[in-house]
C-alpha cells in the first residue's frame, strides 16, 4: 500500500493498541464509544477500501511460504465478533483463511494442557486464522468462573493464587515461540459499554428474527459485568506484548469497530509486507522458451499471446511483480 495510506491506518489504531507494561483500568482508559473523530457516512467507503487492502495483501501472504497470522478474537457478549468477522473477510479468498469458534472445552480438551486445542488451530505457513474466542478464555471466563480451573484437572501444585500470572506468562511465551518461528499474533478486545450490550440485548428479544440469538446464560453473565471488566484490565496489562499487541477496539458502534478490525489486520500485513515469490533467474529464462513454444502453436491469424496482446505491460521485462512499497524507516 501506499505510504500514506500505511500512515493513515497506523494513525488510526495507534490509540488502541495497549503499551506493553503499562497497568490498563479498562473503564478508566478506553472509551467504547470513541469513533477516532470519524462519521459513519465515511465509514463505509473507509471499510471498503480496508477490505480491497485486505484481499490484495492476503494474496501475497498466501503466495510466500514464510509466515502465518493468527488473529485473535475477544468480547463481552453482544460485542459484535461474529459481525466483524464477516465483514472484515468478506473480500478475502476463503482458501486462505480458517476461522476457529472455541467454546467449553469438551472431555477431550480437558484431558490435555490448556493450550492444547489452540495449537490444534494454528494456521500454516500463509494462512490467516481466526480464533474466535481464544486462549485468552482461560484467563477471562475461567478466572471469573474457578469451577472451570477445577475442571481442567490441574495437578495440585498448579492451582492457587498464582495461576493467573503464571498463564500470562505461558501465554506471552507461546506467542513469543509462535512470532519467532514465522507466526504473527495479533489481539483485538471489543469493547462494549454496559448500556450497548443491554440495547442489544434487548433488539433480540424484540425482533423475532434475532431470538435465536438471544440467550438467557448471556444476561446471566451480564451479571458479572464487574468481574469481567476487571479479569479483562489485568489480562491486558499483563499480556500486550512488543511481538504480541493487544488492541482495544471501541466497539459500540459497529461500523467503526469493523473499520479498526480491518485496520489492525491490514496494520499486521503491512509489517510483514509478504512478497509474491520471486523464481529465480533460471526458472525465468526456462519461462521463455516455454512461452516461446506456446506462441508457435497460435493457431493460423490468432495472436501468438492473447494475454499480452490485451496486457500490453504484462510480463515482456520479465521482471518480478511484487507489489511491495519501500519499507518506512
Ligand atoms: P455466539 O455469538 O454464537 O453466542 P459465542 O462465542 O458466545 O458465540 P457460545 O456458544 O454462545 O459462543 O458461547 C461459548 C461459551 O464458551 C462462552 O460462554 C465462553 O465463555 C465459553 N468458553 C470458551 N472457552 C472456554 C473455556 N476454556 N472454559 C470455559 N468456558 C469457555
Ligand atoms: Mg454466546
Amino acid at each position: 500500500m501506499s505510504d500514506e495510506t500505511a500512515e493513515r491506518i497506523a494513525d488510526l489504531i495507534a490509540p488502541l493498541r495497549v503499551r506493553p507494561g503499562s497497568k490498563v483500568d479498562l473503564e478508566r482508559d478506553f472509551d467504547p464509544r470513541y469513533k477516532g473523530g470519524l462519521k459513519k457516512r465515511d465509514g463505509a467507503e473507509l471499510l471498503r477500501t480496508g477490505v480491497s487492502l485486505l484481499a490484495e495483501y492476503q494474496e501475497r501472504l498466501a503466495a510466500q511460504d514464510t509466515y502465518g497470522v493468527v488473529l485473535c478474537l475477544q468480547a463481552l457478549d453482544a460485542g459484535g465478533k461474529d459481525g466483524t468477522i464477516r465483514h472484515v473477510m468478506s473480500g478475502v479468498n476463503p482458501q486462505g483463511v480458517r476461522v476457529s469458534s472455541f467454546k467449553v472445552p469438551s472431555s477431550e480438551e480437558l484431558d490435555h494442557d490448556y493450550l492444547w486445542r489452540y495449537n490444534q488451530r494454528l494456521p500454516t505457513r500463509g494462512e490467516i486464522a481466526i480464533f474466535n474466542r481464544s486462549h485468552y478464555e482461560e484467563v477471562l471466563v475461567v478466572r471469573v468462573h474457578p469451577e472451570n480451573l477445577v475442571r481442567q484437572k490441574l495437578p495440585e501444585g498448579s492451582l492457587g493464587p498464582g495461576v493467573w500470572d503464571r498463564r500470562y506468562r505461558e501465554i506471552n511465551r507461546w506467542e513469543r515461540y509462535l512470532t519467532d518461528n514465522g507466526f504473527k499474533v495479533v489481539k483485538i478486545f471489543l469493547n462494549l459499554s454496559k448500556e450497548e450490550q443491554r440495547t442489544r440485548f434487548l433488539k433480540r428479544i424484540d425482533l423475532p428474527e434475532k431470538n435465536w440469538k438471544f440467550s438467557a446464560a448471556d444476561v446471566r453473565e451480564r451479571r458479572r459485568w464487574d468481574d469481567y471488566q476487571f479479569a479483562f484490565s489485568e489480562m491486558l496489562s499483563a499480556t500486550s506484548t512488543k511481538w504480541a499487541p493487544w488492541y482495544v477496539v471501541p466497539a459500540d458502534r459497529k461500523w467503526f469497530a469493523r473499520i479498526c478490525a480491518a485496520a489492525v489486520l491490514a496494520h499486521t500485513l503491512d509489517e510483514i509486507d509478504p512478497q509474491f515469490p520471486d523464481v529465480g533467474d533460471q526458472a525465468r529464462q526456462d519461462l521463455l522458451v516455454t512461452r516461446r513454444a506456446l506462441e508457435l502453436e497460435a493457431p493460423e491469424g490468432d495472436a501468438a499471446d492473447p494475454y499480452a496482446e490485451r496486457h500490453p505491460s504484462a510480463g515482456r521485462t520479465g521482471k518480478r511483480h511484487g507489489k511491495s512499497r519501500k519499507k518506512r524507516g
